[in-house]
């Protein structure tokens, strides 16, 4: 359990910053003042809150940049790629601007003659929420917009390593002109939250993280009865069909690897391609993958930052090495010298390799090769993880007929997956449950409350 938050430069290991945890009684002045605020914000109208979910839509867009350049410099993903996510985060926020409206406007049910039924969506309290480093902008909003327009309150415990995104992040909910204790960011040990998620005042938790952290909050949620959303690791398959256009899989299959140095939960880990087309495609990603640019992330022509910690690309290390004894191939890359890691290609990949059977956080691309429908789908899912498949054809009626056969939170056909706030997202199996965005998102944290008049 860590003592502290640091904000390292994952690229040159210059420290930035360091901020103590808070103490335990910090916590609990913290823990009452988000309740208070909580008794006040759920009494506003939805127009009042909404006008300030816009106003802090507004300030992202603008200032995109500024915070570009701290989530770059704190965990080393290309500028390009982190002023992009803080754009996305504006997205979202009009997104909700514009439809919570209608997504929390009660429904009235028609009962018989004389009695009227009504459901109405009310909020729940203070909703905790523990972010990762890999968007570290991006996971908070989208979970936090949707909770506070329902009339939640939020306080946040973000990674050890992105403290002044964390920061940052209350800053702009303050400047935007949410009251004191809306949104609350929490310096706090695992330990902390452990104790926080018994709290009476706490009335739900939402993570987004590894599998291990979501099994551990999971259990502390059920052993509390709080409502709870978990975004986990993934596996997701990229599947090459026979007649698929080698070039328009191959410039998709790097984009959606390698993006964030391949640091995502929806990055294509395994790609899979007909045996018969084997040697094309080795090709087409090997000349594809050389291309990439490693380096400083705040350079425009970089496309490949560190890996954002240095045990994370130490484990990396060992997830490749582990894989390779057991029969799969270098193609390429995998030199590690300190956080940077090579662009690496692995082949020969099976079932029971690391490689395969856990999530690889970095920029490994993974390639698995197959020989029939049958066989790629059944492999697609052998994986403890469910949260996206990619197919590509030019058979568009066939693949949407495959649909029901991937046990995944989403299936995308000719395009790789990416999160859109007009559209759940979230997965099966171990890669979690429960849904954010959209309207299965606002709805994760609110009392459907049946209302009868007789
Ligand atoms: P973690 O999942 O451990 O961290 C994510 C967040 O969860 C952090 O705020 C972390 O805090 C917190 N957390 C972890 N364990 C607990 C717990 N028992 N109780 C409460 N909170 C907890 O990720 P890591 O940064 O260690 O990365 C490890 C691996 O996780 C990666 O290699 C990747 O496979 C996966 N991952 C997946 C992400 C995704 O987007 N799905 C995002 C990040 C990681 P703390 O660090 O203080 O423990």
């Amino acid at each position: 359990d860590l003592n502290s938050f640091e904000s390292i430069n994952p690229y040159t290991g210059e420290k930035f910053a360091r901020f103590e945890l808070l103490t335990d009684s910090e916590l609990d002045k913290a823990l009452q003042k988000s309740q208070e605020a909580f008794l006040k914000w759920r009494k506003t109208s939805l127009k009042e809150r909404l006008a300030l979910i816009d106003a802090l839509g507004n300030l992202l867009n603008s200032e995109a940049p500024t915070y570009g350049q701290t989530i770059s410099l704190e965990m080393g993903k290309p500028l390009r790629e982190a002023i992009a996510e803080v754009k996305k985060c504006a997205v979202a926020c009009k997104y909700y601007v514009e439809h919570a409206p209608s997504q929390l406007k009660s429904r009235k049910v028609p009962l018989e003659t004389g009695r009227i039924g009504e459901v109405r969506y009310e909020p729940l309290g203070v909703i905790l929420g523990i972010m990762p480093w890999n968007f570290p902008f991006w996971q908070v909003i989208r979970f936090a917009i949707p909770a506070l327009a329902a009339g939640n309150v939020v306080m946040v415990k973000h990674a050890p390593n992105t403290p002044r995104s964390a920061l940052m992040l209350q800053q702009l909910f303050a400047r935007a002109g949410f009251p004191v204790g809306v949104y609350t960011n929490l310096f706090i040990s695992v330990q902390q939250v452990s104790g926080l998620i018994s709290r009476r005042e706490i009335a739900g938790v939402s993570l987004t993280g590894s599998t291990r952290a979501g099994r551990a909050v999971a259990a502390l949620a059920g052993q509390h009865l709080k409502p709870s959303v978990l975004e986990l690791g993934g596996s997701n398959s990229l599947i090459a069909l026979p007649d698929a256009p080698v070039q328009k899989v191959v410039e998709q299959a790097v984009n959606a690897r390698f993006m964030n140095a391949g640091q995502s939960c929806i990055s294509a880990k395994r790609i899979f391609v007909p045996k018969d087309k084997y040697d094309t495609y080795i090709k087409e990603l090997t000349i594809r993958i050389k291309r990439l640019k490693v380096g400083n992330p705040l350079m425009d022509d970089t496309h490949i930052g560190p890996v954002a910690r240095l045990d994370l690309a130490e484990q990396l290390e060992k997830q490749v090495a582990a894989s390779v004894d057991m029969g799969a191939r270098v193609h390429l890359g995998a030199q590690r010298s300190g956080t940077i890691f090579t662009p690496t290609l692995l082949t020969h990949v099976k079932p029971g390799m690391p490689a395969f059977d856990q999530e690889l956080f970095g920029p490994v691309a993974v390639l698995i090769v197959y020989s029939s429908e049958k066989e790629v789908i059944q492999l697609a899912n052998s994986t403890p993880y469910g949260l996206g498949t990619a197919l590509f054809t030019e058979d568009v009626e066939r693949a949407k007929k495959l649909v029901p056969k991937f046990q995944d939170g989403a299936v995308y056909i000719n395009e790789w997956i990416h999160s859109d706030p007009r559209l759940p997202f979230g997965g099966v199996k171990d890669s979690g449950y429960g849904r954010e965005l959209s309207e299965e998102g606002i709805r994760a944290f609110v009392n459907v409350k049946s209302v009868v008049v007789n």
